[in-house]
């Protein structure tokens, strides 16, 4: 058997099935990869050379139930399914929290496919490590006046949906608590689609403040966003509903204003919202801008004098109000404990 010891930025092994690598590295995000055993080639995007690779003698990340601290509200984005624009909407509505003058941190917790770095125009960024009251922790990267940290800034996403299940989840606990977010009035969490282990690991180390649930009108698309709305409300988990958001609810060609044409059925999460009881929280429109601001990494909400900038300027506000009625109206939530 041989054994490797590596201290490398970019690496691209062939290993052999008896080969081991061990991987040493500053930022601990990488202790999910400390140890990789495998016939297979892994590609591995890492940070900057590490100039302190002692993790030993750090101070150990705080114990669940005293992470973040400074952080007010803690919202989870969700979907039932892929593709109805839950990140773009988490995009938006953290840009628009941030031009109500709120501060905001953004996790992108879509750990199989993370999309944040894209839409920040920040793909290159590679986050690093400070040492703050004797811990290495990683420093979010600012665009638009948000804290944004994405598993994508770390980890190849083709090499990241063959991770087994407790990598994902020991990769997000260390992008939550092993991370300098300081001070925030709302934490985004851009949760995968569905229903899943990495929403298991968020209610068992966050308290999150609530949920948002983001759905097209369409009826497969209700189905599943009805089942993310019971696996938060769920009596194990708790977590209540902030509203549900309606996403590409009718198309308005440029030429033809007046007109709306409602592609995926029409008002079909309004409905789902007054049938569970839960708030509207707005509907957004198919608008060509918005795909291609996603695509250019400047989100459509950064522009206000839009027809979209207002539309997710008014959706930050109603968030805003569900969340301080929450807070007014229900005890804070508890954080999920794991079963031994
Ligand atoms: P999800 O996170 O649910 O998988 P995305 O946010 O990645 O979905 O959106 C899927 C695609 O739809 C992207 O190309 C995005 O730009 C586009 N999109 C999302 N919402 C809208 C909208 N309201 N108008 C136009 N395009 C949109």
């Amino acid at each position: 058997m041989t054994t490797y010891e590596l201290y490398i930025n970019d690496i691209l092994c062939d290993l052999s099935s008896d080969e081991v690598v061990t991987l040493l590295y500053q930022s601990p995000i990488f202790s999910s990869l400390d140890s990789i055993q495998s016939n297979r080639s892994y590609n591995v995007a890492l940070p900057p050379t590490p100039t302190n690779m002692q993790a030993i003698g750090q101070a150990a990340r705080p114990e669940v139930g005293k992470l973040l601290p400074q952080v007010k509200n803690i919202i989870g984005i969700s979907s039932g399914k892929g593709g109805v624009g839950k990140s773009t909407v988490a995009a938006n509505l953290a840009v628009a929290l941030a031009k109500l003058g709120y501060k905001v941190g953004l996790l992108d917790a879509d750990i199989f496919g993370p999309s944040m770095p894209k839409m920040f125009q920040v793909e290159d960024a590679r986050p690093y490590a400070e040492q703050i009251d004797g811990r290495d922790l990683i420093i979010p990267i600012e665009k638009y006046g948000i804290k944004l940290l994405s598993i994508g800034f770390f980890v190849d996403p083709d090499q990241a949906t063959l991770w087994r299940g407790g990598m994902a989840s020991n990769a997000l606990k260390q992008l939550i608590g092993d991370a300098n977010w300081g001070e925030l009035h709302y934490f985004i969490l851009d949760t995968p689609p569905g229903t899943s282990d990495i929403h298991l690991t968020l209610v068992q180390t966050l308290a999150i403040t609530g949920a948002v649930i983001v759905s097209t009108p369409q009826q497969v698309a209700l189905a599943d966003a009805r089942k993310g709305i019971n696996m938060y409300t769920n009596d194990k988990v708790n977590v209540p509903i902030l509203g549900l958001i309606e996403n590409m609810s009718w198309f308005t060609p440029a030429e033809l204003p007046e007109n709306k044409y409602y592609l995926f059925g029409r008002e079909g999460a309004k409905q789902l919202a007054e049938d569970m009881n839960v708030p509207l929280l707005g509907q957004i429109p198919i608008v060509q801008s918005i795909c291609e601001n996603g695509d250019k990494g400047t989100p459509a909400a950064l522009d206000e004098t839009t027809i979209t900038g207002r539309a997710f300027l008014e959706l930050a506000e109603n968030v805003v109000k569900q969340t301080e009625k929450r807070n007014a109206e229900q005890a804070p939530t508890h954080i999920v404990e794991l079963k031994k």
